[in-house]
């Protein structure tokens, strides 16, 4: 007699993913904001002109999130998540919802058996429709959003290229200087040996005539 009834191991399953999608959604949504927060740094301020330091901190500060909520996500957060919704295997102890942070439930659902010690805790079987699919469908905001996302970040490099170049060209009094800041790589996509990698490129594209 296995340990679990198959429906109340699929409903606290079901119960867990919900949880796990509803903390992606605001650790995506915490992402989002963060990096739209550096994207406005660029438009508001002169982020080519903040000191290494500082602009160390806002991209570490980027890093953290994304960092933190990986281990979180991965690592932590699932076993006392399972242990909350009583998805632990009475033989070996250990979480019958995911293994080093991947989701096991539908194996266990499929083979009947703990993916650690591999004692049978459940009739194996195919899992019903309670139980969400593993990759649910990204919503068309959510495809809308990302391409919106990527098209400022798109811009927002090249106003951060043009900044960064007219920083050096202000400096430049003679031709050795200008031809000095003509070589300089520009700080996004600037390390491709491709041509449009260097300040000239915007000088002669005349994308940094106009705003000082
Ligand atoms: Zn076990």
């Amino acid at each position: 007699m296995p340990a679990f009834d198959r429906k109340d191991f699929e409903a606290r399953y079901a119960d867990l993913l919900l949880r796990a999608r509803r903390l992606w959604r605001i650790t995506l949504t915490l992402l989002v904001v963060v990096w739209v927060a550096l994207l406005s740094a660029v438009w508001l301020f002169s982020f080519v002109r903040w000191p290494a330091w500082a602009r160390g901190v806002a991209f570490g500060l980027f890093g953290l999130v994304f960092v933190g909520w990986a281990v979180a996500h991965s690592l932590v957060w699932w076993g006392p998540v399972a242990r909350q919704v009583g998805l632990v295997c009475p033989f070996c102890r250990k979480s019958l919802a995911a293994v080093r942070g991947r989701p096991t439930g539908l194996r266990v659902l499929a083979t009947g058996k703990c993916p650690s010690c591999g004692a049978a805790v459940v009739e194996p079987g195919a899992p019903s429709a309670i139980v969400p699919p593993s990759r649910p469908r990204p919503s068309p905001f959510a495809a809308l959003g990302l391409v919106l996302l990527v098209a400022a970040s798109v811009v927002t490099g090249r106003r951060l290229n043009a900044d960064y170049c007219r920083l050096q060209y202000a400096g430049a009094l003679t031709a050795a200087d200008t031809a000095h800041a003509d070589s300089v790589a520009l700080p996004v996509n600037g390390r491709s040996r491709t041509p449009g990698g260097t300040c000239v490129n915007y000088r002669h594209a005349r994308l940094l005539e106009g705003r000082r």
